[in-house]
């Protein structure tokens, strides 16, 4: 009895302990009918995925994150003004494509100490995107890109537009090293701005949704683009730093609140410039070297012939056929030119051979036939010289 009782006793007491730390949650209310992604599905992926996929921090500190998505834009300049002169360090979940359009802003918001997130090329629903790696090479990675031409760093940080993010993206995420920082606090700042036409009405909205749900370790979703104007959020922000520190609030950037490494440690590959005769064994190696035709047969100055007529051992298709020359060139890029021109079951694209700072290596043509199921059958090689 004894010993039973101390049993019980022991597991009330850890089961008190799991419950001081309490679930990561959404603080505020969804807004109805405007195709946000739900509380339970947040709070869901944050319990399953704790290390990669976060709404706010432990809720042990009086810390707080104010964090700004879409741009940067024509307003981001004047946000920066306002926190400059609050001494506030914020982080900021960019647009790849505005990072392009405002490489000065980026610039500048690094400079006075914030810290710079990825919020997707374009603003799609992530998690509608499934097919393939369109997702991730045409969304997450080009922005990374993004921020590597403009600051020369990739960021750990990503926030998906709208919220969503199905569970396959965020282990893809966790393989890259990379985190998915949603929010407990959402202002509800677009949704405001657009409800209300009085500029000083939105504001005082946008800064009662925030005085009314913040809490120690929040993290606080606005934005600084899109809508008809971001000026309620930038008055709202310019009220509630002080009340906030009034109530015994720090401001910290998302990484400080979580402990997290703002920037991606990329390995740094010394710029490849493969020579042709490095480059043809490569595209001969996925032909079977064993059922190659010719091997290299010149044929003008300018072209090389490769060329293999049976079928391709392990190449069961024109995607895998893509998908093997890509993994045989690591730190380039192999793009295709335009469009591939079908006749039948036969087809010719033009490709070309970029390293990883975009400049040109190769190009040439490819022929492929294919089989009446559309295996690939051959494929010929023409290979443009080096340019370089
Ligand atoms: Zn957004």
């Amino acid at each position: 009895m004894r010993l039973s009782s101390g049993l019980i006793l022991a597991s009330l007491m850890f089961s008190h302990l799991a419950l001081a730390q309490t679930p990561a949650r959404l603080r505020t209310p969804v807004v109805e009918n405007q195709g946000q992604v739900s509380a339970a599905v947040l709070e869901r992926q944050a319990k399953q995925f704790p290390t990669t996929f976060y709404l706010e921090g432990a809720g042990d500190k009086k810390e707080i994150a104010f964090t700004f998505d879409d741009g940067p834009s024509e307003h981001t300049a004047a946000l920066l003004d306002v926190l400059k002169q609050e001494n506030v360090k914020a982080t900021f979940f960019w647009q790849g494509q505005n990072v392009l359009k405002y490489p000065e802003v980026v610039k500048r918001a690094l400079a006075e100490g914030h810290v710079l997130a990825n919020h997707s090329f374009s603003h799609p629903n992530l998690s509608k995107m499934e097919e393939g790696e369109f997702w991730w090479d045409l969304q997450l990675k080009k922005t990374q890109q993004a921020f590597q031409q403009v600051v020369g760093f990739q960021p750990t940080m990503m926030r998906p537009p709208y919220g969503f993010l199905n569970d396959s993206q965020i282990k893809k995420l966790q393989a890259q090293g990379m985190a998915a920082i949603l929010w407990s606090v959402d202002s509800a700042d677009w949704f405001h701005t657009w409800k209300n036409s009085v500029d000083e009405v939105a504001s005082a909205k946008i800064a009662g949704v925030v005085q009314q749900y913040i809490h120690p370790e929040a993290i606080v979703l606005m934005h600084d683009d899109g809508g008809r104007s971001r000026k309620p959020t930038i008055s709202a922000v310019k009220a509630m730093i002080p009340a906030l520190r009034e109530q015994g609030y720090r401001f910290v950037t998302v990484d400080q609140l979580l402990k997290l490494n703002p920037k991606l440690k990329v390995a740094v590959a010394e710029p490849i410039t493969p020579t042709l005769n490095e480059l043809l064994p490569l595209f001969f190696k996925l032909h079977n070297t064993a059922q190659v035709d010719s091997w290299a047969s010149v044929l003008e100055d300018d072209f090389v012939l490769a060329s293999a007529s049976e079928q391709m051992r392990g190449i069961k298709a024109y995607s895998d056929y893509m998908a093997q020359l890509h993994a045989q060139f690591p730190g380039m890029k192999l793009e295709q030119v335009g469009a591939a021109n079908q006749i039948n079951q036969a087809g010719l694209f033009a490709w070309q051979l970029l390293d990883a700072q975009g400049g040109l290596i190769a190009k040439g043509v490819n022929s492929v036939e294919l089989s009446a199921a559309g295996k690939l059958k051959s494929a010929n090689v023409y290979m443009q010289r080096e340019l370089r």
